[in-house]
């Protein structure tokens, strides 16, 4: 297929997959001419692409394919060749990827340019990923079902043009409306990547053309059909609105005719836009196999519902002036019709019948709402079936024409010409349209103002029937107003000279005398000139009245018009009739033959038999039964939403491995053989059945690994290589992280790592460094109080530690110990190291997501309130957490009264994504209150004195800074006080809900739990006192759990409807009760007017805090109908809960569930059909433990936020970091890209930059000046980031300074440019430059590169002398080139600047009559010489870049025959006795605690134990565990960082090991932090020592709340019993064993194998 200007190329796609499984996706677009790599990660799926020229960017296809193929040293094992990307998802263990294989052109030129492509074949490709995390049999089947969803002939795109919206688009091609675009979630990777044009934009349904001019005259029609996706889903489960106020089916249908003129300069067209669906008012219907019909019914509850927003949607769309269009004509306000065609059966005692009235009563509720005043609506009721039935067909169609002449007519359609020259253009007198998509643009003359829409009871045969013949009317008014006459010469005794394939060349003769022919010039379109009376006309003297052919019958109109047209339209009907029945009913239309009504030769379509409805019916009753609410979650998956019900622990992004590709050792690792590939292979994937032996002799061995680029470390994963039965493991690991190496921190130490069979993957989860004073205090006191073996924190982590986050780190060390020291070697298999890391490529180009970054990390506002109240919408997290600055006001120790910011007012209700002004700006009231917060905090200095400012003080980190510390001491010092406001009320201990509130108020101050325990301990309170997990019995907290499970669940749906609904509308309804309605510590009942009051007073004068809140409004509670104050109602969450269960009655059984049980994974479907009621509910009419359930929401909301804000303050500091702190601020900070670019080729000279950060790191702190940039961004950032005359210098002090620079790569380095510092040189800081290269870390082995005097070079360049001159366009900055005598292979580069040891040398004197300071008039400015001292003392090192430059080695040496060497030396070494494991019986065992404890009892005559053996436990970890944050605002994440809460508290599991001896000796055998294998793995843990015991006691402990089962395969109503996932039941997961010969033990051996 040769493409529309020959000149481009066709978009082509390669999926290349390796021999080592890797995949590679190569992307040539024919909008670009140059070729991209994207590398998906074999281990998590995470995408990546850097654009660096010749790695990732190549400027061809086959080029791409060559490095792939040659570099990786793999061939090929798969290519697929295809047309187009469709989408990626990254899903735990699989990764999907969809491509279109083959496509047809059903459109190939718009006016305007662009083709439409219909995707005919497509492919899913399904990877399998290395991802060791756990995911069900549920989730595998779930992503096995979404990669059967069928594409193939339904789906449509457009590559260059915006055509999801109706033509001519004034939006590109890459701003398309939300609302029919169906690959929005699965393009999400690529647009996350930086990659936004490489993913189609989908649309569902229907488009294609007929031409039907004879042959060159090219009158062109084309039908698109545009399926909406805000209620996706099929006949039964999809009909009616929805909580998104859309309907099922619902479909834009547009019948576009144009003139394609060959090379033609214009192109006329006109446009019509019509709407399907089913009716919408909140209706469904029951299938039942036993009746005929299905059953309809209508919600009981508020049927209307949305309806007016459904109409607003319509009416916004299509006003005449759209306002999607560029020019918009000052107007009043036009009425818009939106006319509803309804076709449903309305006689009685049909079912459909109870439709027909609730249809007419919306229209009159819709009127009565006065919401819509500029749009009229009307129905217009036409029974269809009943009037076929009773007149025929013919008489049917007169009589809907007769119906629809009026609002047709008035709708209109659009018309206008598109215009290649844009000089044209601006001649128009039109609406003009044009934007980068297209050359010239389009002026509109007339543009439909409403809309029709049609509806049956499925939007589906009666409609597409009767929209035909609606648009058929339409479509010969738009011809003629092109110029085409689609009339028959038999017509109105007036002889025309029309016959089908002439319809523009009206006979000049035809003409009245006097009148005359003309063609416009541009549009080439006839317009009369009337001599008589000299006017001119578009319209023929003898054209007949506009729109004649509605008057006429069917008769008529059939032998007026020229049927072959028609019978295209037809043709095009039927076709996309037919995909659309598809699409919601798995079966073609019925009923189509009236489409072929025209058709002279009848026949044709007789298929469409009494006989084929019948079959159609049977087909269509099959799917709907048994394969509608499959296609249903498929499609929910395809379109992102509901995850966390159908793929709960999917992570949005998924975690990158950070050691690989270009990640290395940085010290050698000892051998027993010597591997000539090095060391890099235990990196690397490629070598996943790597076996690495360390000689026997090293006690321990220590790894350092540099990583590809700076990230937060979130897992450590190993790959077993030492086989389930070898001794040569290694038993545990330390891991230190740090982001040099020199500041490494300990991390994990002593993580044991269990023997398993070789191949399994160990993940081992990590958190930043905690400190080990909040570990002390905090500890995990389920943990400590081993014995309180009943507690369980099931509600949240009440002693979450929290690591440090730091997303600069760049190195992993970890040092193996073998299980007995000195005499086994040790095995090691592939590394792998995840984590997330910052946009970094995007930060310094300060595009994409960069931007978002540069925008926060900019100066933060400390004192003011007020900011940081309007800061809240814009800035999600930043402010999120209220800090401090609220002012806690105390008189005289007594508590008059408090004020806390609430979370939830501020930023944006979480129900309708609106920010809530009305309380939020509202300052807190200081009336009779002392402020004392900053004279307060001293009162506590005492206790934090000496302990805590060591903790803050970690000044290698960028992490904390002394505000901080500040404001947290302020913040524990309310803290206390709102502690001692409930805790002497009382007189007692706390009770449940104040505990809850207590810690609410807690994390709104923002204090850790490691803080709130210090400062409770400081007044000698035991913090277990108020933790709520310890406040309520067993049975309570399931029932607590399970409630808070499904308010998370149904706070997510809504959520998630909510933005959807949100899609075309400005939805403006502002609720002041949010969905927890928590209020803030203090609140209570307004008292008198409220008729429920719950809450009497708590705290005294309270009467003074009412007036600065907004409680006085008064709401009505919708079940006891009382009035009732904002305090005593209940949050929207417990409507929400109420109203699910009485809709599970309604819709409950076509989902097919009870609706009898709570089940945390099913109850998001009953709410597809479940609306969030306006209304509120009182307290008092409300469940009290739904009411507890909403402060645990909450409570895990803000715990959630807190851990949002912590990961989005490290990615903030990690920015200040490196860029500085005040970056946003300065203009001059980036300078111009393509400048920078140039400047940096002119240096390198054809060489390649290998020292970029984030890429090239330094490896040693580097002692910086006050006031310096930081060495990261003045010296290795990438050329033209950072302010053009700022320089990295070097204290005073230091006379020698060393950078030592790991390289991006393994290079071959030809030397080092030193870009010399905006002051200059002088004779005093001229530095001795020596640079060294190596590929260790050690010192003594590097090799010397050379030595270069900048002191003795500077004859030759004078011009580094003196301060630079201002013009920053100078071609190439000035510079030093240290050339190397011959390029080196290296990975590190040190290099030494010294500087002699100051004061005035000989030599230097002379150098001064040389460059004398008349000479150098810059002189005198130089660096500090505003300070007092010579010039000489003030000297110090300072260099504004370090370019590393050279080549990098494409492909490392990588020998992959060794593998088979080193398995053969492992095996000849292993000359330890084979002992095999053998099970120890048991004579009984004893589950307890939700069966988290096992207890074995053992005969006396049991051998000694020697370990245990468990398998994985198989649960999951869900993605989201509450409701989503106030500040939410994106469905799938509103982070910065990506970093989810998951990785910032990781669950880890221990299993704590106890025995019991003769005579009752209680015995600690160990405790083992279980690494994440895939569920059901075996693992095999040794005891330190053998036991002989008579009970063994296993426990299980640690975050065992956070993790889930499985979803399960189908509802089960009586699953739910206790929260906890019942896959870490400890029954039959365990196994004693002990070691034997198993020759001694003969036949028994085989039998008691474990
Ligand atoms: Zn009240
Ligand atoms: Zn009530």
């Amino acid at each position: 297929m040769e493409s529309p200007d020959g000149a481009s190329r066709e978009t082509s796609v390669l999926i290349i997959v390796l021999e080592s499984s890797e995949v590679y996706i190569i992307v040539s677009l024919s909008t670009r001419s140059d070729t991209q790599v994207i590398n998906i990660d074999p281990t998590t799926g995470s995408l990546s692409y850097i654009g660096k020229l010749g790695h990732d960017l190549f400027n061809s296809e086959e080029e791409a394919l060559n490095y792939i193929t040659d570099c990786s040293g793999f061939l090929c094992k798969n290519t697929i060749y295809a047309r187009a990307l469709l989408g990626y998802a990254a899903l735990g263990s699989f990764g999907l990827l969809l491509v279109a294989t083959r496509l047809t052109r059903t459109i190939s030129l718009l006016p305007g340019g662009g083709c439409v492509y219909t995707i005919t074949e497509s492919k899913w490709i399904k990877i399998q990923l290395q991802n060791p995390q756990s995911q069900g049999k549920g989730e595998l089947k779930n992503i096995q079902e979404l990669a059967e969803l069928d594409i193939d002939g339904k789906h449509y795109y457009c590559e260059t043009r915006d055509i999801t919206r109706p033509f001519p688009s004034a939006m590109t091609s890459h701003d398309p409306d939300d609302e029919f675009v169906w690959n929005s979630w699965f393009s999400k990777p690529f647009r996350d990547i930086g990659l936004p044009k490489h993913c189609i934009v989908l649309l569902q349904g229907f488009a294609e053309c007929r031409s039907f001019g004879s042959s060159g005259s090219g009158n062109i029609v084309a039908l698109f059909a545009r399926r909406s996706r805000l209620h996706p889903g099929t006949r039964y489960l999809a009909r009616g609105l929805n909580a998104c106020s859309s309907t099922g089916n619902e479909v834009e249908c547009e019948q576009l005719v144009w003139v394609a003129q060959k090379g033609g300069e214009s192109f006329p067209f006109s446009s019509y836009v019509w709407r399907r669906g089913t009716i919408p008012i909140w209706w469904g219907a029951d299938l039942k196999f036993t009746s005929a019909e299905a059953e309809i019914y209508v919600s009981s509850q508020e049927p209307y519902k949305g309806s007016a927003l459904y109409y607003q949607r319509l009416s916004r769309r299509y006003k005449a002036q759209r306002s999607d269009l560029t020019a918009v004509k000052e107007k009043k306000a036009p009425l818009i019709p939106i006319i509803c065609v309804n076709l449903l059966r309305n006689q009685e005692g049909k079912s459909e019948t109870i439709l027909v009235e609730h249809f007419k009563e919306s229209i009159k509720y819709v009127k009565s709402t006065g919401k819509l005043p500029y749009t009229w609506i009307q129905l217009i009721n036409y029974d269809w079936h009943a009037t076929v039935k009773l007149k025929g067909e013919q008489q049917t169609i007169d009589g809907l024409w007769r119906l629809l002449k009026a609002p047709t007519v008035s709708i209109g359609f659009s018309e206008g010409i598109y215009y290649l020259s844009k000089q044209k253009l601006k001649e128009c007198r039109g609406l003009v349209v044009s934007n980068s998509d297209c050359d010239g643009g389009f002026c509109l003359n007339s543009l439909q103002n409403g809309v029709i829409r049609f509806n049956c009871a499925d939007s589906l045969d009666r409609t597409n029937a009767a929209s035909f013949f609606g648009s058929l009317q339409v479509f010969v008014e738009q011809c003629k107003r092109l110029g085409v006459f689609l009339d028959r010469d038999t017509l109105s005794g007036f002889t025309s000279v029309n016959r089908f394939g002439e319809y523009s060349k009206y006979g000049v003769g035809s003409l009245p005398p006097g009148w005359e022919e003309r063609k416009d010039a541009v549009t080439g379109k006839p317009f009369y000139i009337d001599h008589n009376t000299r006017t001119t006309t578009w319209e023929h003297p003898f054209q007949d009245k506009p729109w004649k052919r509605f008057d006429m019958s069917f008769d008529q109109f059939k032998s007026s018009t020229l049927l072959t047209p028609i019978n295209h339209l037809a043709d095009l009907f039927l076709l996309a009739g037919d995909i659309h029945a598809t699409l919601y009913t798995g079966s073609k239309a019925m009923h189509s033959q009236i489409l072929s009504i025209f058709n002279e030769d009848g026949g044709k379509f007789s298929k469409f038999s009494a006989a084929q409805n019948v079959k159609i019916t049977l087909q269509r009753r099959y799917q709907n039964v048994i394969v509608d609410s499959s296609r249903q979650k498929q499609l929910e998956m395809f379109l992102g939403i509901r995850l966390f019900k159908h793929l709960p622990s999917v992570p949005v992004h998924p975690l990158k491995v950070l050691s690989r590709p270009s990640g290395c050792f940085l010290k050698p690792i000892p051998s027993l053989k010597p591997i000539e590939s090095g060391s890099s292979c235990l990196l690397s994937f490629r070598k996943k059945d790597l076996i690495w032996v360390c000689p026997p002799a090293a006690d321990v061995v220590e790894l350092f690994i540099y990583l590809a680029e700076p990230c937060h470390v979130c897992q450590l994963l190993l790959t077993v290589s030492h086989g389930a039965d070898d001794s040569s493991y290694p038993a545990t690991v330390d891991i230190r992280t740090g982001c040099n190496l020199d500041r490494l921190k300990l991390v994990l130490e002593g993580a044991c790592i269990p023997q398993c069979s070789s191949g399994t993957n160990l993940l081992i989860p990590l958190t930043g460094r905690i400190d080990p004073e909040d570990l002390a205090v905090t500890g995990n006191s389920a943990r400590l109080h081993a014995q309180e073996n009943s507690y369980l924190p099931m509600l949240y982590d009440f002693e979450e530690l929290e690591g440090e986050l730091n997303f600069l780190t760049r190195i992993v060390a970890l040092t193996f110990y073998p299980s007995v020291p000195g005499r086994t070697p040790l095995t090691l298999g592939e590394i792998e190291v995840l984590g997330v890391s910052l946009p970094w490529r995007d930060i310094f180009s300060k595009s994409g997501l960069g931007a978002k970054f540069i925008k926060f990390s900019g100066p933060k506002e400390h004192d003011s309130f007020v900011t940081s109240q309007h800061e809240s919408f814009s800035n999600p997290f930043y402010n999120s957490l209220p800090k401090n600055n609220t002012a806690i006001s105390l008189a005289n120790g007594g508590l008059s009264k408090l004020s806390l910011p609430n979370i939830a007012n501020h930023a944006v209700d979480l129900l309708t994504g609106d920010p809530i002004l009305s309380h939020s700006i509202s300052l807190p009231e200081f009336s009779n209150t002392t402020e004392q917060t900053n004279t307060q905090s001293g009162n506590l200095l005492d206790f934090f004195h000496g302990s805590t400012p060591d903790q803050y003080s970690s000044a290698d980190t960028p992490t904390e800074s002394q505000d901080r510390f500040n404001n947290n001491r302020r913040d524990t010092t309310s803290y206390i006080n709102i502690f001692n406001s409930f805790a002497s009320i009382k007189g007692r201990a706390l009770d449940f809900l104040q505990a809850l509130k207590l810690e609410i108020a807690r994390l709104q101050l923002g204090i850790s739990a490691a803080e709130r325990d210090r400062a409770l301990l400081a007044i000698s309170i035991d913090p277990a006192m108020i933790d709520p997990n310890r406040l309520i019995d067993e049975l309570y907290m399931s029932k607590l759990c399970n409630y808070a499970d499904c308010l998370a669940i149904l706070g997510q749906t809504t959520f998630e409807d909510k933005i959807n609904a949100s899609i075309g509308l400005e939805i403006e309804d502002n609720n002041e009760i949010d969905f927890w309605n928590i209020g803030e510590v203090g609140d209570t009942c307004i008292g008198t007017n409220c008729e429920v009051r719950m809450e009497n007073q708590t705290l005294e004068k309270v009467s003074s805090t009412v007036s600065s809140k907004n409680l006085s409004r008064l709401f009505v509670c919708a079940e006891c109908e009382r009035k009732v104050c904002k305090f005593c109602c209940a949050g929207r969450g417990a409507s929400l809960l109420i109203s699910t269960y009485k809709d599970l009655k309604i819709y409950g059984s076509s989902l097919g569930q009870s609706g009898s049980s709570l089940s945390w994974q099913s109850e998001g479907a009953s709410t597809q059909l479940s609306s969030s009621l306006g209304g509120v509910i009182c307290k008092s009419c409300c469940d009290e433990v739904i009411l507890a359930a909403l402060y645990v929401d909450y409570l895990r909301v803000l715990a959630g936020l807190r851990r949002r804000t912590r990961a989005d303050d490290a990615a903030v500091n990690a920015l200040s970091h490196v860029l500085g702190p005040e970056v946003s601020m300065t203009s001059d900070f980036w300078q111009d890209k393509e400048f920078s670019k140039k400047q940096l080729k002119k240096l390198l000279d054809g060489e390649e930059s290998l020292a970029e950060f984030p890429y090239a790191d330094l490896l040693y702190t580097v002692e910086t000046a006050v006031g310096s940039p930081q060495p990261l961004i003045s010296l290795l950032a990438p050329l033209g980031v950072g302010e053009q005359s700022s320089y990295w210098r070097a204290p005073q002090s230091s006379r020698t300074v060393e950078f030592s620079i790991v390289l991006g790569s393994l290079s071959d380095v030809s030397g080092v440019i030193l870009v010399v510092s905006s002051c200059g040189y002088s004779t005093s800081d001229c530095p001795t430059v020596q640079i060294w290269a190596s590929n260790k870390i050690h010192k003594d082995e590097r090799s010397y590169m050379g030595k270069w005097d900048v002191h003795s070079l500077i004859s030759s360049f004078p011009d580094v002398y003196g301060p630079e001159k201002s013009q920053r366009d100078s071609n190439i900055p000035r510079h030093l080139k240290f050339l190397f005598r011959n390029p080196v292979r290296c990975r590190i580069i040190w290099i030494e600047l010294s500087l002699a040891k100051s004061g005035f040398s000989a030599n230097m004197k002379e150098d001064f009559d040389l460059f004398s300071f008349d000479e150098n008039p810059f002189a005198t400015s130089r660096p500090n010489n505003s300070s007092v001292g010579t010039v000489a003392s003030d000297a110090c090192i300072h260099a504004k870049r370090l370019i590393v430059f050279g080549s990098s080695v494409k492909r490392e040496n990588q020998d992959i025959s060794q593998n088979s060497d080193l398995m053969k030396m492992k095996i000849s070494l292993d000359n330890f006795p084979q002992l095999g494991r053998f099970r120890v019986p048991i004579e009984s065992e004893r589950l307890t605690y939700n069966d988290l404890v096992l207890e074995l009892y053992l005969s006396p005559a049991a051998p000694a134990l020697a370990g245990f053996r468990l398998d994985a436990f198989s649960v999951i970890r869900p993605r989201i565990a509450h409701s989503p944050f106030s500040s939410d605002v994106d469905m799938w994440d509103s982070s910065l960082t990506g970093l989810e809460d998951r990785h910032v508290n990781p669950a880890i599991l221990y299993m704590q090991v106890s025995a019991i001896q003769e005579p009752r000796n209680y015995v600690n055998v160990g405790e083992y932090r279980l690494p994440e294998v895939k569920g059901g793995t075996p693992i095999y843990f040794d005891f330190p020592r053998q036991i002989q015991a008579c009970r063994i006691t296993f426990r299980l402990l640690g975050d065992v709340a956070a993790f889930r089962d499985d979803i399960p395969d189908q509802d089960d109503p009586n699953q739910k019993g206790s929260p906890l996932a019942s896959g870490l039941s400890l029954s039959n997961r365990i196994k004693l064993y002990y070691y034997a010969d198993p020759y001694e033990l003969g036949k028994l051996a085989s039998l008691s194998a474990v």
